[in-house]
C-alpha cells in the first residue's frame, strides 16, 4: 500500500502490536502502556504485548475499582486507572537545584532533565484533553515551564477511541470523549481480529510505515468508527435512562460557571465537608491539578541540600498559608474552592474547563464524593446577584 500519510489508516494484526513497540522501542523510546500493578491499570514500561491486560475490564464506582476478567473484552475495553500523563510531563518529585557546601562557599548545580523520549500507548480522548489544558497552563501562558516543554516534546502519544464507558466517565457531557480528539500520533481502533491506526503526525506516519499495514477494507473504518459512536449514543441515554452501570454519568454544564460561582454560600458545602476527608486524592489522580510546592532538603550533615518540586493539594493546610494564617482553613472552603476552580474560575483563568470528566477523582475518593452529584444538589438557577 502507499506511504501513510496523515488523515489515512493501515490496518494490522492484533499480534503486530508487538512491531509497533519493537520500532519505537528501537527509535530509542521508552515504550509505556497498560499494565497490571497492585490490582490496578497504571502506565508501565512495556516490552511485550503479553504484558497488556487483554481480556480484563475495570469496574468503577464512588470509592470502588476492580479488575475483573471478562471473555467478551478485546485488549483496550477497561478505561482509565488512576493514573494520567500528568507524571510524565511534570513528575511527583523532581530535583530543581543541588546545593553542595565546601570549604569556602556553597556550589550549586542544576539537575539534568530526563528528557529520554517516551511512547505511550493507550491513552483516551479524556487523556489527550486533559494535556492540551496542561500545555495552556504550561506553556501558553506568560512563563513557559521549561521542564514541562521538555518532557512535553519528547512525547509519542498513541491513543486508543473508547468502546466502553465506565459508570463514573462524564466525557460526553465535556465533549472529550469517547473518541479521540487531534493530537495524536497514532490513534487505535479496535476490530475483532485487527487494529485499525489512523494516523495523526509526521512522526506518526514514519513509524506506521514501517508496519506492514494494509489498507482497511471496505467498510472497517465505519465499522470502528460507529463502536465509539454507539458508546457515545449510550452515554448521551444514560441520563434519560438513568442505567449508571454501564454507561457513565453526567455533568450539566448549562451556566455551570455562574451556577457554581453564584452559590458559594450553598449549605451543601457545609454538607459535602462532613463526608471530605481533606486526604488530597481526588487532587492527585486527576489530570489537569497542576499545583506544586519547592521545598528544600537537606541531608543530616547540612553540607547538601537538594531544592526539590513536588504535587501539591489545595486540599491540604498549608496550600493557601499566608503570614496572617491559610485562606481556607476549612474543608468546606477548600472542597468549594477545588470545585469552583476546576469547574468555573478556571474558564476565566485559563478560556477551558478545568475538568474533561474522566472520573478518577471519583473512582479514588475513599468516601466516595462524587462531583457530579455535588453540582447537580446545588440545583440547576443561576441565583440573582
Ligand atoms: S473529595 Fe474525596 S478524595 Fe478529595 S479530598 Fe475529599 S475525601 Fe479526599
Ligand atoms: S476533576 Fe475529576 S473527573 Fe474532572 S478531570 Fe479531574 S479527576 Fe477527572
Amino acid at each position: 500500500m502507499a506511504s501513510p500519510r496523515i488523515g489515512s489508516w493501515i490496518k494490522i494484526p492484533k499480534e503486530r502490536l508487538q512491531q509497533l513497540i519493537d520500532t519505537l522501542a528501537s527509535d530509542g523510546y521508552r515504550v509505556v502502556g497498560p499494565r497490571i500493578r497492585d490490582g490496578a491499570i497504571i502506565l508501565d514500561d512495556l516490552t511485550d504485548i503479553r504484558q497488556l491486560p487483554a481480556g480484563v475490564v475495570d469496574e468503577q464506582d464512588g470509592g470502588h475499582y476492580r479488575l475483573r476478567e471478562d471473555p467478551t473484552a478485546g485488549w483496550f475495553d477497561f478505561v482509565v486507572g488512576p493514573q494520567s500523563l500528568k507524571p510524565f510531563v511534570l513528575p511527583p518529585r523532581e530535583p530543581l537545584l543541588q546545593l553542595q557546601r565546601t570549604s569556602e562557599t556553597w556550589q550549586t548545580e542544576t539537575p539534568e532533565i530526563d528528557d529520554r523520549p517516551v511512547a505511550v500507548l493507550g491513552l483516551r480522548g479524556c487523556d489527550l484533553h486533559a494535556l492540551s489544558i496542561m500545555d495552556r497552563v504550561f506553556l501558553e501562558g506568560p512563563y513557559v515551564d521549561p521542564r514541562y516543554e521538555k518532557r512535553r516534546a519528547s512525547l509519542f502519544l498513541i491513543g486508543v477511541h473508547c468502546r466502553r464507558a465506565a459508570p463514573t466517565c462524564f466525557c460526553h457531557s465535556l465533549k472529550t470523549g469517547p473518541a479521540l480528539p487531534a493530537g495524536f500520533d497514532l490513534g487505535l481502533s479496535e476490530l475483532e481480529e485487527h487494529f485499525l491506526l489512523e494516523v495523526g503526525s509526521r512522526r506518526g506516519a514514519a513509524v506506521a510505515a514501517r508496519l506492514q499495514g494494509e489498507e482497511p477494507a471496505s467498510g472497517e473504518i465505519t465499522r470502528a468508527r460507529m463502536a465509539t459512536r454507539a458508546l457515545e449514543q449510550r452515554m448521551h441515554d444514560r441520563p434519560l435512562h438513568g442505567d449508571r452501570r454501564t454507561a457513565g454519568r453526567w455533568l450539566e454544564t448549562d451556566h455551570l460557571r455562574d451556577r457554581l460561582l453564584g452559590n458559594l454560600e450553598h449549605p451543601r458545602w457545609s454538607e459535602v465537608a462532613e463526608r471530605c476527608l481533606a486526604c488530597a486524592n481526588c487532587t492527585m489522580v486527576c489530570p489537569t491539578c497542576f499545583c506544586t510546592t519547592v521545598e528544600e532538603v537537606s541531608d543530616l550533615s547540612g553540607d547538601s541540600v537538594t531544592r526539590m518540586r513536588r504535587w501539591e493539594s489545595c486540599f491540604t493546610w498549608e496550600h493557601s498559608y499566608t503570614t496572617a494564617g491559610p485562606v481556607h482553613p476549612t474543608t468546606q472552603s477548600r472542597y468549594r474552592q477545588w470545585l469552583t476552580h476546576k469547574l468555573a474560575s478556571w474558564h476565566d483563568q485559563f478560556g477551558t474547563s478545568g475538568c474533561v470528566g474522566c472520573g478518577r477523582c471519583i473512582t479514588w475518593c475513599p468516601v466516595g464524593i462524587d462531583l457530579t452529584e455535588e453540582v447537580a444538589a446545588l440545583g440547576n438557577e443561576v441565583p440573582h446577584a
